[in-house]
């Protein structure tokens, strides 16, 4: 069993059963004694849980179970313990299941840790404890009380405000709604009854499946949209018109206010950020919010995030928090000038082309694009971190191979529709060539 970026994701019952639960949670419990486990709403969750929470305790690991919450209130409730484990498949379909591990500081486990659990899997000789080594499972039933009080301390919104918050009835279910109204704002939710089967929309919050909140948040006034994936990590927005503000357009608004003198974002976040971020350090990494977070940390920045709807605020925690972000961010609209719409309109807007190719080649053909695009293009940067990054004078471009998928994806970003489609063709027929 290997381990991603994302931790251990598959099939319930197919790629990921009960057995594969128990066995990670021997492996996890013979390097870490003392673990906090919460699971999302999913129908499979619960016997995962089971499963690893055996596993665990088979080697003589304290267990704390804190039952269904999101994952950002798990990795606060590890703040203090070894290890956090999450079972969530995040934002994957309902067939999905998934464990991911955390850090006291909130830090999903790097790639040195998860291959040593790795190496533990494979150990079949993993110590069981005898009769009188196994200890008794702890409950905490404060955890989310505990991540909301915390998030309490640190928000202030004095104006009124009308919130909707659609929870896609994910683990945020049980905490965001509750935390606005304790802010002192007006909450309507929808899916927020937690719900396995996802009936509401896909458990990913994307601009197409959030109709019904965009015309609420019209028909009722609200000042803003909320809208989580299913275990919370994960945080979008709708402006007061019901309009879907775009990740890049959040994260650049989030950057403004929140990073200091540094932020961390991925190679394929918009140009945008650099250009209302002018006094600011901006370190790119690879995509995937564990490499934000790590070199976060490595660099003491004040903000990261990405464009998937991912917010990391190290003050609070280096796991992404869309309930921390969602509160944040009804305060800082609240506290600003005009609607969130009129905050939002005055970002430069950029035109972006994004597509895919099939990969035949795999990774050999990524070095000779590498090739082919360092002596075709005059370049004013060239980044290998992860794909191939372009940066021109007044637009960019990366292509890199699918991480799940025979594809090559291209992103290309600009001023102008024309130049953007100009570039898109170029990169397109040099790859079409190889
Ligand atoms: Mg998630």
């Amino acid at each position: 069993m290997k381990f991603g970026s994302s931790g251990i994701r598959g099939i319930v019952n197919t790629e990921i059963t009960s057995e594969s639960a128990l066995c990670i949670g021997r492996a996890v419990g013979s390097e870490y004694h003392d673990v906090v486990v919460g699971r999302d709403p999913r129908t499979s969750s619960e016997m995962i849980e089971c499963a690893m929470v055996a596993g665990l305790l088979s080697v003589g690991c304290q267990v704390t179970r804190v039952g269904m919450v999101a994952t950002p209130t798990l990795a606060y409730a590890g703040r203090n313990r070894d290890c956090g484990v999450m079972i969530t498949a995040s934002h994957n379909p309902p067939e999905y299941a998934g464990v991911k591990l955390f850090n006291p500081d909130g830090m999903a486990f790097d790639s040195g840790q998860q291959e040593t659990i790795e190496r533990s899997l494979a150990d079949s000789d993993l110590r069981l404890k005898p009769w009188h080594g196994i200890h008794p499972v702890r409950t905490d039933k404060n955890a989310v009380s505990d991540h909301i009080s915390m998030i309490l301390s640190g928000i202030n919104i004095e104006k009124q405000m009308l919130v909707v918050v659609d929870s896609g009835c994910g683990a945020a279910s049980l905490t965001t709604p509750y935390l606005l109204r304790e802010l002192g704002c007006d909450v309507i939710t929808l899916n927020s009854q937690p719900d396995g089967f996802f009936p509401g929309r896909g458990s990913e919050p994307k601009e197409e499946g959030l109709a019904v909140l965009r015309s609420v948040v019209r028909d009722v006034h609200a000042n803003i949209g909320i809208a989580h994936d299913g275990d919370a990590d994960r945080m979008v927005a709708v402006d007061d018109t019901g309009r879907f503000v775009s990740n890049d357009k959040l994260l650049a608004f989030f950057g403004m206010r929140e990073a200091g003198r540094s932020m961390v974002v991925p190679v394929d976040t918009s140009m945008l950020i650099d250009a209302v971020l002018p006094g600011v350090t901006i370190t790119r990494t690879r995509v995937g919010d564990v490499y934000v977070a790590e070199a976060m940390k490595r660099i003491g920045a004040d903000f990261g995030g990405e464009a998937s709807g991912t917010w990391i605020f190290p003050k609070i925690s280096y796991c992404p928090d869309g309930i921390y972000a969602a509160a944040r961010l009804v305060e800082m609209v609240s506290q600003e000038e005009g609607r969130f719409s009129d905050q939002i309109s005055t970002l430069p807007e950029y035109e972006m082309k994004r597509g895919t190719l099939p990969n035949r080649g795999g990774m050999s053909s990524m070095s000779r694009i590498e090739e082919e695009m360092r002596t075709n293009f005059e370049f004013a940067g060239f980044s290998t971190l992860d794909g191939v990054r372009l940066a021109l004078d007044d637009a960019w471009a990366l292509v890199r191979p699918s991480g799940t998928e025979p594809l090559i994806r291209i992103t290309v970003e600009g001023e102008t529709r024309v130049e953007v489609e100009r570039l898109y063709l170029q990169i397109e027929k040099i790859i079409k060539r190889l």
